[in-house]
């Protein structure tokens, strides 16, 4: 093949490849999905529409007694939080939700659930389209710590996308050497950018590190409410370079 780039150019610092290196690997071939229940060819599914064979009771690791129907799960209120067999640590999150038609409470009464990474540090899920509740509490919020930057929320019922970019807490022993940092697009629009954690959810209280596994199960709430989720799936982040 024809040298593709430049052999006479400086190391880039942080690298071994020069500046337009050829010989640099060539990013991998992925396919797209397709616009709606699809994944991008290298993902791996954690909920495919037909099964809840890769989730279990967050609470004794029973199997998860939520609802499937249709191509996707829906909260069986009083069966418990359910999490991934799967464990996995920084990642690209995908997910899609709906929250309740029949449209009952208010503020965090209202279309509840959470995405919680690493079983510990929750995405919110909530109704807040015309329904305000503390900000930190919000749909999207980094639940306790930082508001979403702008509610995008669609009406209930109406399929709504989570896009999630996770690095997990680094540790040294058991002490933090570098926090929990997360980028978060809900419906296609940035909420959070590269927002570092001050440690995993807390309610009523600040947040404290404790260490913990570099992968753990994805985890999701059963908050009494009739909160519907469909075609997650997540892509390990992997360095540059690594293929
Ligand atoms: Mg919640």
């Amino acid at each position: 093949m024809a040298n593709l780039g430049y052999d006479d150019t400086p190391v880039i610092p942080g690298s071994k490849y020069k500046v337009h290196d050829g010989t640099r690997p060539q990013p991998r071939i992925v396919t797209p999905a397709a616009a709606c229940c699809g994944a991008p060819s290298d993902a791996i599914v954690l909920f495919d529409g037909r099964s809840l064979a890769g989730w279990v009771s967050a609470k004794d690791a029973t199997p998860a007694r939520w609802k499937v129907e249709n191509g996707y799960m829906e909260v069986v209120p009083t069966t418990g939080d359910i999490q991934t067999t799967e464990k996995f640590g920084n990642c690209q999150l995908h997910l899609e939700m709906a929250a309740p038609t029949v449209i009952k409470g208010e503020s965090q009464g209202r279309g509840n659930s959470g995405v919680f990474l690493m079983g510990r540090y929750e995405i919110q899920v909530l109704d807040c389209y015309n329904n305000p509740t503390y900000p930190d509490g919000t749909t999207c919020a980094i639940y306790g710590q930082y508001p979403p930057l702008v509610n995008a929320c669609r009406k209930p019922g109406e399929w709504q996308t989570y896009d999630i970019i996770w690095e997990g807490p680094v540790f040294k022993g058991d002490k933090l050497a570098k926090p929990a940092r997360v980028t978060v697009l809900f419906n296609g629009i940035v909420v959070h950018h590269a927002q570092e954690l001050q440690g995993p959810t807390e309610h009523r209280r600040l947040a404290t590190y404790v260490p913990h596994p570099d992968k753990l199960p994805l985890k999701l709430q059963d908050h009494g409410d009739l909160v519907r989720f469909r075609n997650i799936w997540y892509r390990p982040l992997k360095d540059y370079d690594a293929g």
